[in-house]
């Protein structure tokens, strides 16, 4: 793994824990909402909140931000926990914010009683058009100043569900004439009859975002409250709300600038959009930037964590090309991949003067460099397949492949000398007759230089296999800025080559394992499409760089 770069939050964190600010801690929390599956960008947050606590000795806790029912799901809950776990870490506790709606609840009360909290009877437009804008100050709710017994029984009631949704809401009393609209007297709670994945029909009013966060870190001891950007400008509300209420704690909020991968999106609303829509086949589509697609393409943890460090950490907001994270990739694949050969576009090779019936198993290493990897038994006989990219009737220069009357060798086999191309009516070619030279087996031919080598099977040993080959999901950079993201779909997001042949090693492919095909690229079997008889493997990443667009 890379050694850690200083950062802006590590100095931080370094500095508090010098003048022992927060008695010496470091608590952290990853605090997503369950509305989606987890994607790249929350592999960011995830790297920088786990791996500020395992650095500091500290706590990091899993929280579900659980307080928009209508969007949220056990679904959800659970794919969050595995790849949380998958990506490599492990929570101290597991926490929800509706663990904390009676005390929120509680707190809301006290700002009532201390005249900082207003039932207000406007409508959510009506908000909207009091609040003002940013040159504009805003206008205070005929019911700004309710008196404090009416808010209580008004409130009280809300929860009690004698009211319609959108009757009333409670904000919190500020100042409606802040330079800062977030402090223009925010909604903190909203009735809402929706049932909730946790605490079913027990609560008919939600607490808000910017409420329920501050007082869940609070009440969790957290010591660094770790968000994106977009959270600066709420955090005077932040820090307001845990002035006025008594918190056992008051955790610092700074802000980072969120991950922003070029050719995809990190939304999961609109990453939602393209599961319902069927853009995609599923959030687990490898073509999807989330944990889930990302696992399914033979993506590691490992590299994620290390493209997560890598990236590193700023205020300024930026767009990181794809290649950053496909370097990543490669890096740790070309290192554990294990060494295999398939054929993707299949040409029968006869080698004429191999004696017919015969096999030879071959004894080929899994890795060039790391010997400790072993080696596996192929099997080698009379018919091959190899590309039909590897032969050239007319080569291009410096084609270094098979041609006519030329010699190339088979990769961990012998060197072979194509005598005649076999043609079908039409003038395509349908086969090779070659000849092996039986002196060549892990050695070179007397007095003349083979360049080219090939990868090769077994035609009556190799395995059928369906590959799919990704490419990006989108075909510009930003999709973000198109005035609809999904007209920037890669219309060829997705080949699929329903008849390769793939070494008979394979047949022991498992999930866990990561391949290079030979020349090919990366690839890891597709454990949710695989079936008896035909296997199916997804391409993790090219080779070298060059993604098709
Ligand atoms: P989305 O818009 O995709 O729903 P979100 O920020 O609303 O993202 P949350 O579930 O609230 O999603 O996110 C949990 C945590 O992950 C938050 O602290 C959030 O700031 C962080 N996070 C989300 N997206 C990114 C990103 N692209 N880069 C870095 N951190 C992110
Ligand atoms: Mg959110
Ligand atoms: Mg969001």
């Amino acid at each position: 793994e890379p050694s850690l770069a200083p950062n802006f939050i590590r100095q931080i964190i370094a500095n508090d824990l010098k003048t022992d600010k927060h008695k010496g801690r470091v608590a952290t929390r990853f605090p997503p909402e369950p509305n989606g599956y987890l994607h790249i960008g929350h592999a960011k947050s995830i790297c920088l909140n786990f791996g500020m606590a395992i650095e500091n000795n500290g706590t990091c806790n899993l929280r579900f931000d659980d307080t928009n029912p209508e969007k949220e799901s056990d679904e959800y809950v659970q794919s969050i926990m595995r790849d949380v776990q998958w990506l490599g870490f492990s929570w101290s506790e597991l926490r929800h914010a509706s663990d904390y709606f009676e005390q929120l609840y509680g707190y809301a009360v006290v700002l009532i009683e201390k005249g900082l909290a207003y039932v207000d009877s406007l409508s959510a437009e009506q908000i909207r058009a009091y609040r003002g804008t940013l040159t504009e100050p805003g206008k205070p709710s005929p019911d700004r100043d309710r008196p404090i017994a009416e808010n209580l029984d008004l409130f009280q009631r809300m929860r009690a569900g004698e009211f319609a949704d959108g009757q009333y809401v409670l904000r919190a009393k500020i100042d409606m004439a802040s330079p800062n609209i977030n402090m223009r007297d925010p909604a903190i709670y909203r009735i809402r009859r929706v049932h909730h994945q946790r605490t079913g029909d027990a609560w008919c009013i939600y607490p808000m975002y910017d409420y329920t966060h501050c007082i869940s870190d609070a009440l969790e001891h957290i010591t660094h409250s770790l968000c994106t950007l977009e959270f600066e400008d709420h955090r005077p509300l932040y820090d307001w709300v845990l002035e006025q209420v008594e918190t056992p704690s008051h955790p610092q909020q700074i802000e980072f600038a969120r991950l922003q991968l070029e050719y995809t999106i990190v939304s999961k609303r609109k990453l939602n959009l393209l599961v319902t829509e069927k853009h995609v086949n599923g959030w687990d589509d490898p073509r999807m930037p989330t944990l889930a697609g990302l696992r399914r393409a033979g993506v590691t943890p490992k590299a994620i964590r290390d493209f997560c460090e890598r990236i590193g950490l700023t205020k300024q907001n930026s767009w990181i090309e794809m290649g950053v994270l496909e370097y990543c990739i490669r890096e740790d694949l070309n290192e554990n991949a294990l060494r295999v050969m398939a054929v993707l576009a299949p040409l029968r090779v006869v080698i004429t003067n191999y004696p017919d019936g015969q096999t030879e198993n071959l004894e080929i290493s899994n890795h060039p460099q790391r010997h400790e990897l072993g080696k596996r038994s192929v099997p080698f006989a009379k018919t091959i397949l190899i590309e039909q990219d590897d032969f050239a009737e007319n080569p291009p220069p410096k084609y270094k492949r098979l041609v006519l009357g030329e010699e190339v060798r088979l990769r961990g086999s012998y060197v072979i000398r194509c005598h005649e191309v076999v043609k079908d009516a039409d003038g395509n070619i349908t086969e090779l007759r070659c000849s092996y030279d039986p002196d060549t087996l892990g050695k070179n031919p007397e007095g003349r230089k083979v360049k080219g080598v090939i990868h090769w099977v077994s035609e009556a040993h190799a395995l059928p296999a369906e590959i799919r080959l990704y490419n990006r999901l989108f075909s510009v950079p930003q999709p973000d800025n198109e005035a609809n993201f999904l007209d920037a779909l890669n219309p060829n997001s997705l080949e699929v080559l329903s008849d390769c042949r793939i070494e008979a090693s394979l047949a022991e492919a498992t999930g866990e394992h990561r391949y290079q095909f030979e020349r090919t690229g990366y690839f890891c079997l597709d454990t949710v499409d695989s079936v008896d008889g035909k296997k199916v493997f997804n391409r993790t990443v090219t080779l070298r760089d060059g993604w098709v667009k």
